[in-house]
């Protein structure tokens, strides 16, 4: 087995998900490689040694600067068709995901996502990957090299075991369509409060709010139990609310101790990001909602009336 692990950076440092990717590649044996892109960061390939890469390839330019993916699709590509790579791994991360996904693409490779293990099976190379709400794990495999593979990120720590790699420095030429894109603004989100993994309550707001202004309500709940707010898919996906607070199968698993849902219908995708919570409050104007069958508290109402009446008794209480 070949492989080459793709090592992201942020701020100078490698990053920890791609170090423990390597690490767990280096336990599967084999050559492996890691390459790290971007510009003015020659210095950070040699670190990787300590964590089980013997090669670390280095494309250095000011096209890799910003985190884009489609340059970065062209390096990846040249260095598999020199090297010939057969096992091309990444830590999933929103850029890694847009690469990877791009390079199956360019490559015509197979792509197996949301991986939480890798294991050697009668000679071939088989994922795990979980699946219905995380409650069973499918074995994964691929039909054809590169096999291509997103490694839920923090699936694996990394493992200093103390090596060290040769650093390569590599030549890419850039198509001419992956430069089409620039990138105007990188901002960080603020966010007042905890956060959805941390908050102890958590506010969620769905498509029965009726319209984006209306989370004024859900933040209002949620500002005046400490908690924190949450999105249904629905709602993130009609760009009412950010996609970092959707819960669910394709968002956050959550667990406080108090989630209150409003005007959540209770979707079996939604039901698996917040079953584990301790207490389920639903508000909903549909007595047949699902969201009645697993919750603890059911209100059965209009939640224009009920939440504005229910943030009023916390604060009065409060105070
Ligand atoms: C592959 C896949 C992955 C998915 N992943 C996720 C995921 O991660 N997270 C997720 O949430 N969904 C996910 N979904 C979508 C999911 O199936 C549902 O479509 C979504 O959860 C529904 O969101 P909702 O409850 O906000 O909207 P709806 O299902 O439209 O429900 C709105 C509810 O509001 C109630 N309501 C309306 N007006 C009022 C009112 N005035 N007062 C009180 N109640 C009112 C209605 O009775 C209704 O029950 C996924 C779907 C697929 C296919």
């Amino acid at each position: 087995m070949s492989t080459l692990v793709f090592l992201e950076h942020h701020e100078g440092e490698l990053l920890k998900p791609s170090l423990g990717v390597l690490s767990k590649a280096a336990d599967l044996g084999g050559d492996v490689a890691g390459v790290v892109l971007g510009s003015g960061v020659r210095e950070l390939a040699a670190g990787a040694g300590a964590y089980g890469a013997s090669k670390v390839y280095v494309a250095d330019k000011p096209e890799l600067e910003k985190p884009l993916p489609q340059p970065r699709v062209d390096a990846l590509a040249a260095l598999i068709g020199e090297q010939g790579f057969d096992t091309v791994l990444f830590a999933a991360t929103v850029l890694s995901a847009d690469v990877a996904a791009a390079l199956s693409a360019r490559l015509s490779a197979g792509l197996n996502w949301d991986l939480t293990d890798l294991v050697q099976q009668d000679g071939s190379l088989i994922g795990k990957r979980p699946a219905l709400g995380d409650s069973v794990l499918v074995d994964v495999g691929w039909t054809n090299e590169p096999r291509l593979a997103l490694i839920r990120s923090g699936t694996f720590d990394p493992k200093e075991t103390g090596g060290e790699a040769q650093v390569e420095e590599f030549d890419v030429q850039f198509e001419d369509f992956s430069l089409g894109a620039t990138m105007i603004e990188q901002a960080h989100a603020e966010s007042e409060g905890p956060s959805i993994e941390d908050a102890d309550v958590i506010v969620a707001g769905g498509r029965g709010l009726g319209s984006p202004e209306n989370f004024k309500l859900v933040e209002e709940l949620a500002q005046a139990l400490g908690g924190a707010v949450a999105a249904t898919r629905a709602v993130v996906d009609a760009g009412w609310y950010p996609y970092a607070t959707q819960v669910g199968q394709t968002g956050k698993t959550v667990s406080p101790k108090l989630y209150i849902a409003c005007g959540i219908s209770g979707a079996i995708q939604h039901k698996v990001g917040m079953q584990s919570s301790g207490v389920i409050v639903a508000i909903n104007k549909d007595p047949n909602a699902p969201i009645f069958e697993f919750c603890d508290l059911g209100v059965v109402g209009d939640l224009h009336e009920i939440v504005p009446k229910l943030t009023e008794l916390v604060r009065q209480r409060k105070s």
